[in-house]
């Protein structure tokens, strides 16, 4: 650029020599006096001078200063301007490549936006994405995608997808979807153990080409989960409904055959049949406890429960179940301490524990009941010398039907639900549920509650 404007300032000092020069042949045909010539001359000299120089500040110097501020623009500096005092047409010059500068600057920042959203979303997103190209290169994987394999960002991006990813299931999802040119969808299980549905979309250009395709992984290994919990807990359900009402079927049979006749089968039959709809109705009861307190609309019926005053309500029951065993019963409660809670889950808590407690503790056992206060919260432990639970027992003690002597549980009355519906009003409640446990020894239920003031 400068060499051009050298250049061009070149030829025109030459053109002024040049004309200088043929004015002074033309004027000294005419004029004798050289002195007068010269002057003619050094003046038509100045006077040219003078107009290059005009027009190098005002027409050549701006577009040497547009010139540059173009090429700024053009290599990506947006912020770059046209800085020239001009007026006239270089004015004007300027000022619309000021405008153009400042309207690449407004959509190269709504731009570089729009990308860092765009990434921030990719990133983010709760499922894992992937981008290949139509040869099987690995343009984009986001964080999520990372975090289910065991590769980095840099294993993945530029290499061949059957390279660097390690599942078969992965490889067809992406085969079919360049082969169908349509959606595929497939779940799989990983070697850490988690599952995955990953879907497989094909990506066209605006010509209708295949371009390459996108994958969407997401974990579902929680719902997996969930599904297996909620099978397992209808065919328990199931299990547990069959099993008294086979007996009270089998049992009326047995009396329409004809067993109605001898009284003494009759009467036992009829005892059978009795306890084990009792236990039915027990097993409905519970259930249906355990469903209203997973509700969602489920609400404590929160008031000022007197502890002291509780634990006498469930004394009477305590002790007379206790009795009957042969059972010493003991009660620990210095202080009395109110609660804001719901009074009747509170005693169906209580109530679950006790009876637990003197139903796995055999005849001369003790079972304790004490209540006291450890900085803002309320602790009550019962505790008995029963049969204990096993080390590998007690993690899964608060699992629905989850029972460890299943014949022995069942002939004690117990649904198997009872501590899984323990444990949820005390979690309800804010609170939470300790277990210690020696087999022979003994076993000690805590339970801590805030006390809401
Ligand atoms: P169940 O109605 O069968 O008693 P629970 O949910 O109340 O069901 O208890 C689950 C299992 O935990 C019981 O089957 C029993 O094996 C064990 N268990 C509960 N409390 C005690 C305890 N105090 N001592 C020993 N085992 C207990």
């Amino acid at each position: 650029m400068k060499s051009l404007l050298s250049k061009s300032l070149l030829s025109y000092v030459l053109s002024i020599f040049l004309l200088v020069f043929i004015t002074g042949c033309l004027l000294s045909q005419i004029v004798d006096n050289y002195i007068f010539l010269i002057s003619i001359l050094i003046m038509e000299f100045i006077v040219m001078v003078i107009i290059l120089l005009h027009i190098f500040e005002n027409y050549i110097k701006p577009i040497q200063v547009a010139t540059k501020t173009i090429t700024k623009l053009v290599d990506g500096n947006y912020w770059s301007r046209f800085h020239y005092k001009s007026n006239g047409m270089s004015a004007v010059l300027g000022n619309e490549i000021n405008k153009l500068a400042r309207d690449l600057n407004q959509l190269s920042t709504q731009q570089d936006m729009k990308t860092e959203q765009l990434s921030t979303v990719i990133e983010n997103t709760e499922c894992g994405l992937v981008l290949i190209d139509e040869k099987g290169y690995i343009h984009l994987v986001n964080r999520t995608f990372i975090s289910m394999f065991d590769k980095t960002h840099q294993d993945y991006i530029g290499s061949l997808y059957y390279d660097v990813l390690d599942d078969e299931e992965i490889h067809q999802t992406i085969q079919h979807t360049f082969l169908y040119e349509r959606k595929i969808k497939e779940t799989f299980s990983t070697v850490h153990g988690h599952y995955l549905e990953i879907v497989g979309a094909p990506i066209f250009n605006e010509k209708g080409h295949l371009n390459g395709s996108v994958l969407v992984l997401y974990d579902i290994t929680e719902f997996k989960k969930l599904e297996s919990i909620r099978k397992d807990f209808v065919a328990n359900v199931s299990h547990e409904l069959k099993t008294p009402i086979t007996s009270i079927r089998g049992f009326a049979e047995t009396l329409e055959e004809g067993a109605m006749n001898e009284e003494v089968l009759r009467k036992e039959f009829i005892k059978i049949i009795h306890g084990e709809s009792k236990r039915l109705q027990l097993l409905i009861e519970d259930l249906l406890t355990l469903s209203r307190l997973e509700n969602d609309e489920f609400k404590l019926m929160r008031t000022p429960v007197s502890m002291k005053e509780l634990l006498n309500e469930i004394g009477l029951m305590g002790e007379q179940i206790a009795t009957e065993k042969g059972i010493n019963y003991i009660v620990k409660a210095e202080e009395d301490i109110t609660l804001l809670a719901d009074h009747d889950k509170l005693k169906q808590v209580l109530i679950n524990l006790l009876a637990n407690a003197v139903h796995y503790t055999p005849q001369h056992g003790v079972v304790t009941l004490d209540m006291d206060k450890i900085d803002d919260q309320l602790r009550i432990r019962i505790k008995d010398t029963g049969i204990g639970i096993d080390e590998q027992d007690l993690p899964r003690i608060f699992e629905r039907f989850y029972r460890i002597d299943k014949a022995r549980s069942r002939n004690t009355g117990g649904t198997g639900l009872g501590l899984a519906i323990t444990k949820h009003i005390v979690e309800v409640h804010d609170g939470q549920i300790l277990v210690e446990s020696e087999l022979d020894v003994g076993t000690t239920f805590t339970i801590l509650l805030p006390i809401h003031t």
